[in-house]
């Protein structure tokens, strides 16, 4: 059967991926197993071919709840746990990549090449890709879903979007409807 997972689809693929624990204290783990893990995957990544991620369970869920606990810091403004971030380095580390030269008729240009293939060369690319979200130009715009119960990053593209999805707006702004409703029924 397919899951269907909340994926936003546009977003830094780190951020997908943290979006993958879902939920505001009852947590959903979208990829709470090898079989969900290969299809996430498969969804996320399309036509690229790529090695089975679910074998390697354990280490994508470390990597995701560790992605989470950094982005999650971020959008709090606060330093998040020093075994975060040594966790994520030892995934960069694991996979490390150097730039390559090419120089066709166009002019010279670099290319960055992976020194590991296979599980390891996926994974230390989502923790590369994340160091460079939470230290690059867009740093500041990362956000979490103000929606009701829901907890998703997102990378705020224009400076009124609020929420991860129209949806979550829409939830939003009918709970607040609700609630105003109910606090003036209490109060009569
Ligand atoms: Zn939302």
């Amino acid at each position: 059967m397919d899951v269907e997972f909340p994926i936003l689809g546009g977003e830094p693929l780190p951020v997908e991926f943290a979006n993958t624990l879902y939920g505001i204290g009852e947590q959903t783990d979208y990829l709470q197993s090898a079989a969900w893990i290969d299809q996430w995957f498969t969804q996320i990544l399309g036509a690229a071919p790529h090695p089975a991620m679910g074998p390697h369970a354990d280490e994508v869920r470390l990597l995701r709840d560790t992605v989470h606990a950094l982005l999650s810091a971020a959008t709090q403004g606060r330093t998040p746990e020093p075994e975060a971030v040594r966790r994520l380095n030892s995934y960069t580390a694991a996979a490390p990549t150097y730039p390559s030269l090419t120089w066709p008729s166009g002019g010279p240009a670099a290319q960055w090449q992976d020194t590991v293939e296979g599980p390891a060369a996926v994974l230390g690319r989502i923790a590369a890709c994340c160091i460079e979200l939470l230290t690059g130009p867009h740093s500041g715009d990362l956000r979490r879903c103000q929606g009701p119960g829901c907890s998703m990053f997102f990378v705020k593209a224009h400076p009124r979007r609020r929420w991860c999805h129209p949806s979550c707006g829409h939830r939003d702004r009918q709970s607040r409807y609700y609630r105003r409703h109910l606090t003036r029924g209490a109060t009569r």
